[in-house]
């Protein structure tokens, strides 16, 4: 099997699936006060803490949520909410994903004024444009790090830092999810106020994720209840997922400069394969994630290619695996034309991803383009 969608969903690591049953195991709940709540608690506190020392912050700064999606709707409700009645300008691009977009056109539909940058004819994002569109009555920035179908790295810490210093109330949010565990990321340096991440996408278990808060920074709860997360998320954590997403932490967070250049000898491969077969494009080469490529295969509809190598056992998925078929936004933002659109694959890495994956999967799209050829 050669899997090479993992920006879709990663296969868990071996220590998440050990942190996943050793939460299964201690059964406690950690708002009990005896010593089965004590030990739930000290797992939470132990991911927590793994956590916050991979993105440089405090502990209190973590929030466990169910995924990046409730992350990114607490963190942009939550600001509606916060400063949303006095404020109405939201800023943001239109790469965002739908964990972002979505709720940022909610607000529009509440009645705010939402300005959407778009990338350049080169596919790039300009900080100055997002931090031009902020003006006195903007109370939202939202950018994300890696776009999930390019694998385009956006200037985010340019751009926010240029905003705070502007204006130092405007809240940030940065969907850190393609680039989490990739890309060394610390909370002082990208001068985001809020960060969302998610376990699945670095060999962590599905279902959970985290939202950083910088302290001070006060932000409503969408779910009420128990109180807990210090009354930021109510509902008893999942330890289990939680324990196992913090493992993962652990395991990959001492090497990523390690990984991140291995990734670019890979992505350098897959490019010159690419090449070499002379029917197929690189749809985004500027500044990128080397974990995401999205590609072109001339003349070969995506999803009958994606199930032709599916049958040979490589699994890639055709734009972003959220569209579930339906025209990628995000990739006509980045001017690539209907008919091309037509005919990409999202090729993306994990830690386990070999030079032998990307020669097998160029084998598998020369077969099709010979027998499908054929066909026509
Ligand atoms: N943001 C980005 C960039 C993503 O790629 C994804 C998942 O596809 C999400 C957010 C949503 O993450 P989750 O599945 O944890 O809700």
């Amino acid at each position: 099997m050669i899997y090479l969608d993992n920006a879709a969903t990663t296969k868990p690591c071996e220590a998440a699936k050990a942190g996943v049953m050793k939460g299964l195991e201690v059964f406690g709940n950690p708002s009990s006060l005896h010593r089965c709540g004590l030990d739930a608690e000290l797992l939470v506190t132990d991911a927590r803490t793994a956590i916050a020392e991979s993105l440089g912050c405090l502990a209190e700064e973590i929030f466990f949520t169910s995924g990046a999606t409730e992350s990114s709707n607490t963190a942009i409700f939550g600001a509606y909410k916060s400063q949303g009645k006095r404020k109405h300008r939201v800023v943001t691009t239109t790469i965002e994903h739908p964990a972002t977009a979505r709720p940022i056109d909610e607000l529009e539909r509440l009645g705010c004024e939402v300005i959407r940058i778009s990338p350049d004819e080169n596919g790039v994002i300009s900080a100055e444009a997002v931090a031009d569109a902020v003006n006195e009555d903007t109370f939202l920035v939202s950018m994300m790090l890696v776009n999930n179908e390019t694998g385009a790295i956006l200037p985010v810490s340019k751009a926010f830092n240029a905003i705070h210093r502007r204006f130092p109330k405007v809240i940030t949010h940065c969907d850190c999810v393609q680039g989490y565990m990739k890309l060394p990321i610390k909370t002082k340096t990208l001068g985001a106020d809020l960060i969302s991440l998610s376990a699945h996408k670095i060999c962590g278990p599905k279902g959970t994720g985290a939202l950083f808060i910088r302290k001070g920074l006060h932000l409503p709860s969408l779910l009420m209840g128990g109180g807990q997360e210090k009354n930021m998320r109510s509902g008893t954590e999942s330890v289990p997922l939680i324990c196992g997403f913090g493992e993962a932490v652990k395991h990959y967070s001492q090497n990523i400069a390690e990984r991140l250049e291995s990734a670019k000898k890979l992505e350098a491969l897959l490019f010159e394969l690419c090449e070499k077969n002379g029917g197929i494009g690189v749809n985004f080469r500027g500044e990128k994630s080397p974990y995401v490529t999205s590609i072109t295969v001339d003349g070969l509809k995506s999803e009958v290619l994606l199930h032709y190598l599916e049958k040979r056992g490589i699994f890639v998925s055709s734009g972003s695996a959220c569209s579930k078929g339906k025209k990628s936004g995000v990739l006509a933002e980045f001017r690539i034309p209907v008919q091309v659109m037509d005919t990409t694959l999202r090729i993306s890495f994990s830690p386990d991803t070999t030079e032998e994956d990307l020669r097998g999967l160029m084998e598998g799209i020369s077969a099709a383009q010979n027998e499908l050829a054929r066909l026509k």
